[in-house]
């Protein structure tokens, strides 16, 4: 084994460059790992507006390339390339294998910082609109709509806690959901149900979308019983049917819970591996905001030199 680690970040995110930022200044020398999106998941909006210390707001690219550069002006190693395997140690102390293809690494501790991705229902029309109207995140974006009339695609949990936050803002949210009944919590279902300006349409899909300049000012809506189309004019379409967090390659690695976001110990991003942390969207399914996953990219790194610390 050449050229053990102290530290290596695995991913580019809000999480990845704020845990590269305090491991480099701890001395840890990290080594970060981009991945197929560097920058992570703002690298694909124009606006953010709700991160602090950006009184007028900064467009997501330039947020993360600031990131990036703050991280980098540390020391931190940045490689563009995509972490293919792992192989946890499980002895506290032991050395972590990870591969970039061919290249083997080792590392005394790893931080997964590899975030999640939004379910789209797939309809070039949600590609289209994207920016335009189309988001995946009612905290992020729903301040754009306030007074407007929004349409939630989906009926479970999430989009009922969407829905009810688009609510406070919006004029009317208008809910699509597929089948005849709510998947979310009978709690969940109940506030949407008690919520004024929120219209539920069950046995509703949206099939796409119309509006000039690619900005959205109609949603196509399908009845699934009877085939028959129609538009409902909105200007913001919420897409809320889930994420996936990227995790695949630590599957049989690390304990995951059932919908494969891994699991932290309260209060930390400790994993029930020792040496391994997680930091961001990829341990949180609850709040998955940039300056969460900061946060929590700067606990990971605590975590690590803690550990490190510990075993000298
Ligand atoms: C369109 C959109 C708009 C949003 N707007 C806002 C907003 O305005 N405000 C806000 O607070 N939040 C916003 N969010 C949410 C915010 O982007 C996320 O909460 C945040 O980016 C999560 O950060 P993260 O570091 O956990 O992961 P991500 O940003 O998801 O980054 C994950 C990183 O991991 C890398 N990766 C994945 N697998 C591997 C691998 N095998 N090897 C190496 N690297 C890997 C990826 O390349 C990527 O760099 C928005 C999200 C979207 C999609």
């Amino acid at each position: 084994m050449e050229n053990i680690l102290d530290c290596i970040i695995v991913g580019s995110g809000p999480s990845g460059f704020t845990a590269a930022i305090y491991a480099a200044r701890a001395d840890l020398k990290p080594e970060l790992y981009t991945g197929l999106e560097p920058g992570g998941q703002l690298t694909t909006t124009t606006e953010v507006d709700n991160f602090p210390g950006y009184p007028n707001g900064i467009t997501g690219p330039e947020m993360m390339m600031d990131l990036q550069k703050q991280a980098e002006r540390f020391e931190t190693k940045v490689h563009y390339e995509m972490i293919t395997k792992a192989e946890f140690s499980l002895e506290r102390g032991g050395i972590h294998k990870l591969w970039a293809g061919n290249k083997e690494l080792f590392a005394k501790t790893v931080i997964i910082s590899t975030g999640a991705t939004a379910k789209y229902l797939g309809l070039e029309d949600e590609k289209k609109y994207s920016g335009g109207g189309v988001s995946a995140c009612a905290t992020c974006d729903g301040f754009f709509y306030r007074g407007k009339d929004v349409i939630v695609v989906g009926g479970g949990d999430t989009a009922a806690e969407e829905a009810t936050y688009l609510s406070n803002i919006c004029n009317k949210v208008t809910m699509l959901v597929r089948k005849d009944h709510f998947r979310a919590s009978k709690a969940m279902e109940k506030r949407v149900e008690n919520t004024p300006n929120i219209e539920v349409k069950y046995f509703h899909e949206l099939v796409g979308i119309e509006g000039e300049n690619s900005l959205v000012e109609r949603a196509v809506v399908i009845d699934n019983r009877t085939q028959e189309k129609s538009t409902i004019d909105v200007h913001g379409i919420f897409i809320a049917i889930g994420h996936t967090p990227n995790t695949s390659i630590f599957e049989g690695q690390i304990n995951l819970d059932d919908n494969g976001y891994i699991i932290t110990e309260a209060k930390s991003t400790r994993t029930n591996i020792p040496g391994v942390f997680a930091a961001g969207d990829v341990q949180d399914h609850l709040y998955r905001q940039a300056i969460t996953a900061a946060g929590s990219g700067c606990m990971a790194a605590m975590d690590a030199e803690k550990y490190l610390g510990e075993l000298k």
